[in-house]
């Protein structure tokens, strides 16, 4: 208990705010197994307001909207992509601009919750067009969704004219269940991959280093990365390629890829609603990321960086465990 409370000092002294310290991992993946910890951790991350609840009733609406294109496809018809590509546009433009107007903008819950305690980069001279919020946005909308979106009508194109195997809910409805339960740990897995990758030499300078001008992240910085880092990014959908699946799948899987980026770097713990109300937003995990670079490459859905010593739990000792490999390795 005393060594929990210097770790919530020392880290008091290095962010405005952060959640309980250590930060844990999906305890599906801790052992021995705890039932009340997995339970809780899958209701929050399932059946409350939270994001990937969001995300699946996005994926419900679009399938409803979209069907009657999906379900006659034979031709790829341009006018479908862009059908797409819009929605993605608007969503994104929605979400991000939508987080960035209340608490950047309005300020609405001032600093509460917030990692750190200043209000985006001050001055511009790393960034595109000389401004954070323009670079980022730039980046996230004329990049990130129009490759998120090409995956996506490609994808569901192939599914509809049957070019890959599909799955419905009517015959597995299990299966079905199981890819959107799945889902976050494959995305944790690839992006794990992917991202030590991007750390190495030349593709971190000419590439990743784009998305780590934003040390002090907001909204608009989740899908902020270069035209070369969204193609690997978003290439985590092609497992659908392989994987029977359904569209609802595949727009589930991009928004856990674009939105939770988005949600995940308002640099916010939580969003205030009313007087008691919170909704989880950022990953102080990803924050971490944002300020040590060399460490916590994946997510918390599924522990790659535990198991590959990269971890990163928030404490003072983890930050000295990093600093020694650092100067063994
Ligand atoms: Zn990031
Ligand atoms: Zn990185």
């Amino acid at each position: 208990m005393a060594e929990v409370k210097t770790a919530q000092k020392q880290a008091r002294s290095e962010w405005h705010y952060h959640p309980d310290l250590p930060i844990g991992n999906n305890p599906l993946f801790e052992f021995p197994w705890s039932a009340r910890k997995i339970i809780a951790y899958h209701r929050d991350y399932w059946l409350t307001l939270s994001e990937v609840s969001f995300f699946l009733i996005l994926a419900l609406a679009g399938w409803y909207f979209h069907q009657s294109i999906i379900t006659t496809g034979s031709e790829f018809s341009f006018g479908f992509a862009a059908q797409i590509y819009v929605r993605n546009l608007l969503i994104t433009i929605v979400v991000a601009g939508g987080l960035h107007y209340a608490l950047y903008a309005r300020k609405a819950q001032d600093k509460e919750t917030k990692y750190i305690a200043a209000f985006l980069h001050r001055g511009g001279g790393k960034f595109t067009f000389g401004n954070q919020l323009y670079d980022n946005m730039f980046f996230s909308l004329a990049s990130g969704v129009t490759i998120w979106s090409a995956y996506e009508a490609g994808l569901i194109w192939l599914l509809s004219t049957n070019k890959i195997a599909t799955l419905s809910f009517g015959d597995a409805p299990i299966w079905f269940a199981a890819i959107l339960l799945v889902t976050g740990i494959w995305i944790a897995f690839h992006f794990y991959i992917v991202h030590r990758l991007l750390h190495w030499g030349v593709l971190y300078d000419w590439v990743h280093s784009l998305h780590h001008r934003n040390v002090n992240v907001g909204p608009w910085s989740g899908i902020s990365m270069h035209p070369i880092e969204h193609m690997l990014y978003f290439s985590s959908l092609l497992i659908h390629l392989v994987i029977p699946s359904h569209p609802i799948h595949i727009m589930f899987h991009g928004y856990m890829l674009a939105l939770s980026a988005v949600i995940g770097h308002t640099g916010f713990h939580e969003l205030l609603v009313g007087k008691s109300r919170r909704i989880a937003l950022g990953h102080f995990h990803h924050q971490l990321h944002h300020r040590y670079f060399e460490c916590n490459y994946g997510s918390v859905d599924f522990p790659m960086d535990v198991w590959f010593g990269t971890f990163h739990d928030g404490t003072s000792e983890a930050k000295n465990r990093l600093k020694k490999r650092f100067r063994s390795g």
